[in-house]
């Protein structure tokens, strides 16, 4: 895929603008209602870390690609809701959308008393619209401590999806922002239109989609 060298290309020149590291963030593939044979191209290409939103579409197509592919990290993207929490942590790696106390002591009390290397994010609605999943901003400050101290759960960072009307800097810089505050390392931000402006703001995993595969059908 020649898509994925021109947005290493991409991501390794907006790293070197990042007013706070060098450091080259993550590649995420997007890879919702891709077949499984554009995945695979995609992992040719070198890259090692897909994103899916959809429990049931991940599970159609997740467990044969993990099984030829074992060191690929999956990581959910799209919203999570507490009756699936138990298929979720059996498929992905990663949690990228943890954005409820009660999503979060499901998740907590599925993992007491396993070793787990899940990682989870919790994605902050950063444009407070009412449609869109994520916890309010106003509220991120005691849901982190909450997940981190009283959940003990393994909080590697933050998530958002700034509203598409929007410019997403402010959204980016907020997230930025919260994340400093709680000396939280990770903050997934940056898709296919805004991911260069992500990276000069931070960012250390960008999800992207229709760049790297095409647009959806
Ligand atoms: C689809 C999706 C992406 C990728 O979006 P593109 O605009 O296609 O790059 C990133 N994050 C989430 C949560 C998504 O659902």
């Amino acid at each position: 895929m020649n898509e994925t060298k021109n947005i290493q290309q991409r991501i390794i020149k907006s790293s070197n603008n990042n007013i706070l590291s060098k450091k080259k963030p993550a590649l995420l593939a997007a890879s919702k209602g891709q077949a499984i044979d554009r995945i695979e191209q995609a992992i040719q290409s070198g890259i090692t870390l897909f994103g899916e939103n959809r429990i049931q579409d991940a599970q159609k197509k997740w467990p044969d690609i993990l099984k030829r592919h074992p060191d690929l990290e999956l990581h959910l993207i799209g919203p999570l809701q507490t009756n699936k929490v138990k298929e979720a942590l059996e498929l992905f790696h990663v949690i990228q959308t943890l954005d409820r106390p009660k999503l979060a002591e499901i998740i907590a009390k599925h993992l007491e008393g396993h070793h787990s290397s899940h990682r989870f994010f919790i994605q902050v609605n950063t444009g407070e619209e009412p449609q869109k999943a994520g916890i309010l901003p106003q509220e991120t400050d005691a849901f982190i401590v909450y997940c981190i101290k009283e959940l003990k759960l393994p909080v590697a960072g933050l998530m958002c999806i700034p509203p598409a009307d929007q410019p997403p800097a402010p959204h980016f810089a907020l997230l930025r922002q919260i994340a400093y505050q709680h000396d939280l390392q990770e903050l997934s931000m940056g898709m296919s239109d805004d991911f260069e402006t992500a990276i000069r703001m931070g960012s250390t995993c960008v999800r992207i989609g229709r760049a790297l595969f095409g647009e959806r059908l």
